[in-house]
């Protein structure tokens, strides 16, 4: 095994959070190395390549703050064109020379007598550093349910992926392809393959709220405006910013004002299916935004397809020809795939952090539930940062404007801990015990909880441990300033 390799900060993940952490630590003069477990950078951008992958926030939003882009060529852009804006940041910013590729994160100790973490990859190489950030985020593990019968589809020649592992090798051209789901991946899948495919079995087990949304190209006149006249790009990005707020505002405060939400809903449906019974089962039975709701023009279009047969039964089995549901019917399918969503409550127990005394991070999760103190740092776990952590994600605006208040809170620990002529930082089981008391207190009135569906929001127990409490400028305000009465200082210099 090669020498441990010592840095100061070690950052996981190459997505919007790993690189604008990057970004700010550069800026401050911290030594740091990213570990990237894929062979390029992008995170999520790098790894949904799905027909149709686009994101439901517009981009101008959806971008960081320092880095604008203002020829962005759709409103809620495709995967490529992050993906290129990604690389083209980290670029600009030489981050590239830090980022150690091939290195998936398999264990994190901490040792107390050094006052550091230990991290290993699953390749085997060691690391050593003071801070620890995590940018990996909770969206990265594709959940495929375990239906029986799989492995004897694939054996007989069939073909099966998650949409997060679109396997471009497979050709879905005149083939009987089966979508299982119907979440937000599923959405942008069925309308762009629906041409090509010869058959689209679409199994849905829940339906979700889609509202219409036009996507057409911003002119080129326009993103030249963006351009060129000084703060008009500011200006979009505010009014995107509070639009977005306002339905954040409902879900979490007023949640019966998403009836207005729910009328827009069914609309998108009546104009697209003229099948009153498809459209009966198209219409969902919980409140709007209870799981994320969905924008598109095209899906209900593609759902109403005559090549398109929506599937209410629930699947019992795989089988080697194809899927037999409940009701006795097999259907042939020559692929599969998962649009089946990730594996979110439980997405912290694939790497092992052990944390001061050795404490498994993972046991203490499992007894208490997923928290952290503003959903950054960890109780009596000395350095360790999370971005997109427990309790941060968003049902509604930009998890960028999330993720940059957390890099500053991240940079603003690690200069406390330097100012204060110490090694290490954590705070105090009080502190993250009255945060995450009035959270799920707050989070009891939102439309997560209230709203009569089941989601991925939720954990075993039907606490959300996924969805930050109220608006995002909250958020921002909670995390403008580190507090250093909510934090023990440890380790003299
Ligand atoms: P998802 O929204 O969680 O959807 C998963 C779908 O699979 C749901 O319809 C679910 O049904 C269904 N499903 C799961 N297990 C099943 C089973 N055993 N049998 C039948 N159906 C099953 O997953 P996703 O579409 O991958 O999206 C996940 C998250 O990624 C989103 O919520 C969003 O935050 C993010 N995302 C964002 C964008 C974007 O545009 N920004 C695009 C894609 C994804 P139930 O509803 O009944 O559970």
């Amino acid at each position: 095994m090669s020498q441990p390799i010592q840095t100061r900060a070690l950052i996981i993940g190459t997505g919007f959070s790993g690189l604008g952490m990057g970004i700010e630590l550069q800026r401050r003069g911290v030594d740091f190395l990213i570990l990237e477990k894929a062979d390029d950078i992008g995170g999520t951008w790098r790894d949904n390549t799905y027909p149709g992958c686009a994101c439901d926030i517009p981009s101008h939003m959806y971008s960081f703050s320092f880095e604008p882009k203002p020829d962005w060529n759709y409103m809620w852009s495709f995967q490529p064109e992050i993906l290129d804006y990604l690389r083209g940041v980290a670029d600009k910013y030489g981050l590239r020379r830090y980022v150690r590729f091939g290195e998936h994160v398999a264990r994190a100790q901490w040792e107390d007598t050094e006052n550091r973490w230990h991290v290993v990859t699953k390749a085997g190489q060691e690391y050593v550093a003071q801070f620890l950030i995590s940018g990996a985020g909770a969206l990265h593990i594709p959940a495929i349910p375990e239906f029986e019968g799989l492995a004897e589809f694939l054996d007989a020649g069939g073909a099966a992926f998650h949409s997060a592992q679109w396997d471009h090798n497979v050709e879905i051209a005149g083939k009987r392809v089966a979508v299982i789901g119907t979440g937000a991946s599923a959405i942008q899948i069925v309308p762009e393959i629906v041409g090509e495919v010869a058959q689209l079995q679409l199994y849905q087990r829940t339906p979700a709220w889609v509202m219409p949304r036009p996507n057409n190209a911003i002119p080129a006149g326009l993103q030249k405006v963006f351009a060129t006249i000084p703060g008009t790009r500011a200006l979009l990005r505010a009014l995107i910013y509070w639009i977005h707020e306002s339905v954040g505002f409902a879900m979490t405060r007023q949640p019966a004002l998403l009836k207005l939400g729910e009328l827009l809903g069914r609309w998108n449906i009546r104009m697209h299916v003229r099948d009153r019974e498809l459209r009966r089962r198209l219409r969902p039975h919980y409140r709007a935004g209870c799981k994320r709701i969905l924008n598109s023009d095209t899906y209900y279009r593609g759902v109403a397809d005559p090549k398109t047969e929506l599937i209410t039964e629930r699947i019992v089995r795989i089988t080697p020809r194809g899927i037999r549901t409940a009701d006795g019917v097999e259907r042939d399918v020559d692929v599969i795939v998962f649009a089946t969503g990730f594996h979110v409550s439980d997405s912290y127990t694939y790497v092992d952090i052990l944390g001061a005394d050795g404490e498994d991070l993972v046991d203490r999760w499992n007894r208490e539930g997923v928290q952290a103190h503003r959903g950054i740092t960890v109780a009596d776990v000395p350095n360790l940062f999370f971005l997109l952590g427990p309790n941060t994600g968003l049902g509604h605006n930009s998890v960028v404007f999330m993720i940059e208040s957390q890099i500053r809170y991240v940079a603003q620990a690690i200069a406390a801990v330097d100012k204060a002529g110490m090694q290490a930082i954590a705070p105090t089981r009080t502190a993250q015990d009255s945060f995450n008391a009035e959270l799920q207190h707050e989070l009891e009135r939102t439309v997560w909880s209230t709203g009569g569906c089941s989601s991925w929001y939720l954990d075993d127990h039907g606490k959300n441990r996924a969805l930050w409490s109220g608006m995002t400028w909250q958020y921002w305000l909670a995390t403008r300033s580190l507090k250093l009465r909510e934090y023990r200082f440890s380790g003299r210099r």
